[in-house]
């Protein structure tokens, strides 16, 4: 029997890593446009880490976590989320002296829940994380981060943005009390883990997936109600930054989000084109977070999308670019074994010309047709043949793969060629 790979942790194939490769190099150019820095932590943490910054009494760290004592008996965590791991590398290192950070991050995250489509054990957040900053601005800069991403990407129709402010800690001590009062009204009613959550935790409530619960709700006080004027100051800020930056958003007085740690300003986009598994990016306010790990009191907003999501949602909705779904833009086919040597030379003269481009040399000999099957499959739009005709004269045949005319050209016609086919990427 042959081993297969752990339930819930996927490969990504080379058909699938083209749409992968796309998010990440558009995601990358943005957070450059933007004057941010790239961090990279372990996916292993201490235990406590988690604990402590996501908060005992969340579904991430009650249920979903795989964690594991080392061969010295130290409890170690793979990262179920990477902001956490992320506050720690700051404090340990001293990034938040006397400094603001506008960070990013890329990599795989674990949790231990049901393996469905858009949900598994193993998977792949982006996000972003700045600290120092309190200023509602720095939001903004971030939702319009991700709303030029999913705009570069092709997916800004089919998404929508939902905020909220939860307020500061002092807001939602007074939100709590009431929260608590109405809940316990409907107690009975109220899914098991929700029962069990009202004295500890009853914020999280909000945040349940049971839909009965979430039908109680909607008759529950809202936190927004609740809010200071500097909280009510602060969101009204972001909702100001994002109407002038033409973004456009749904208040949604029930969005809390799953993390302990979060304050004031958080958000999630969402799609309805991916069932159940809807949200393909949250984030939030953490003012309290660093000080709570144990570093200098220091504001910070950041938000993380799921990969897998936003992939699904770009293949649903087709806009993966073609070169980032073939393996090459020429092909080159030798139809002699003597023609082997010219063609690799071609093909090293054009890799030198032309470093974007993708050239691939057909090996293994065969007849023309075979090989053009391969060339076809290579995604290639450009076909180039030389044959013992061709050999003497240095000429080369140029074929077009995706209809137009065949030509035999001189060598440096073919460069020419190539250079006019630039700005199409290369396609004819
Ligand atoms: P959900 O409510 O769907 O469980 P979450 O609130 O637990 O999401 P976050 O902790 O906010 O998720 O993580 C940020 C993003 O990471 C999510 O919006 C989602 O796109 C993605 N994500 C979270 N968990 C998974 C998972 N198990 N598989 C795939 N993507 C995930
Ligand atoms: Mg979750």
């Amino acid at each position: 029997m042959a081993i297969q790979s752990v339930r819930g942790m996927p490969d990504i194939l080379p058909e699938q890593a083209g749409a992968w490769r796309y998010l990440e190099q558009t995601a990358q150019r943005i957070f450059n446009a933007y004057g941010l820095t790239q961090i990279r932590t372990p996916i292993v943490e201490d235990t406590a880490l988690f604990a402590r910054s996501i908060g005992d009494v969340t579904d991430i760290v009650e249920k979903e976590m795989y964690t594991f004592e080392d061969r010295s008996g130290d409890s170690l965590t793979l990262r179920p989320e990477l902001t956490a791991g992320v506050v720690r590398a700051a404090i340990e290192h001293g990034l938040l002296h006397n400094q603001t950070q506008r960070l990013w991050y890329q990599g795989p995250a674990f949790r231990y829940e049901r393996p469905q489509k858009g949900r598994y054990r193993q998977f792949h957040q982006i996000g972003v994380e700045c600290f120092g900053i309190a200023d509602a601005r720095m939001d903004v800069d971030l939702l319009e981060m991700t709303d030029q991403l999913w705009k570069t990407l092709g997916i800004r129709s089919s998404v929508t943005l939902e905020i909220n402010s939860i307020g500061s800690p002092e807001a939602r001590g007074a939100y709590r009390l009431a929260l608590v009062d109405f809940l316990a009204s409907v107690r009975d009613q109220l899914d098991a883990d929700s029962q069990a959550r009202l004295e500890r935790s009853p914020l999280r409530i909000l945040d349940s997936k049971n839909a009965s619960t979430q039908a109680l709700l909607a008759d529950a006080p809202s936190l927004i109600d609740y809010l200071t004027d500097d909280d009510r100051q602060h969101f009204e800020l972001l909702k100001e930054g994002l109407s002038e930056a033409n973004i456009d958003f749904v208040v949604n007085p029930r969005l809390v989000r799953g993390l302990d740690y979060y304050g004031r300003t958080v958000f999630e986009w969402t799609t309805q084109a991916l069932g159940a598994q809807g949200t393909i990016c949250g984030g939030g306010r953490y003012d309290g977070l660093v000080e709570h790990l144990g570093g200098r009191a220091t504001p910070g907003v950041g938000f993380a999308l799921g990969m897998e999501r936003v992939v699904l949602l770009m293949e649903a909705l087709q806009v993966i670019p073609d070169t980032y779904q073939t393996q090459a833009d020429v092909y080159l086919m030798p139809q002699h074994p003597h023609c082997e040597s010219a063609i690799r030379q071609l093909a090293r003269a054009l890799r030198t010309q032309f470093p974007e481009l993708r050239v691939m040399t057909h090996i293994g000999g065969g007849s023309l047709k075979s090989q053009l099957k391969k060339a076809d499959r290579s995604g290639a739009g450009i076909g180039l043949i030389i044959g013992e005709a061709e050999l003497d004269d240095r000429q080369v045949v140029f074929k077009p793969l995706r209809g137009g005319e065949q030509l035999t050209l001189a060598e440096v016609e073919i460069f020419n060629r190539i250079s006019e086919l630039k700005d199409t990427s290369w396609t004819t």
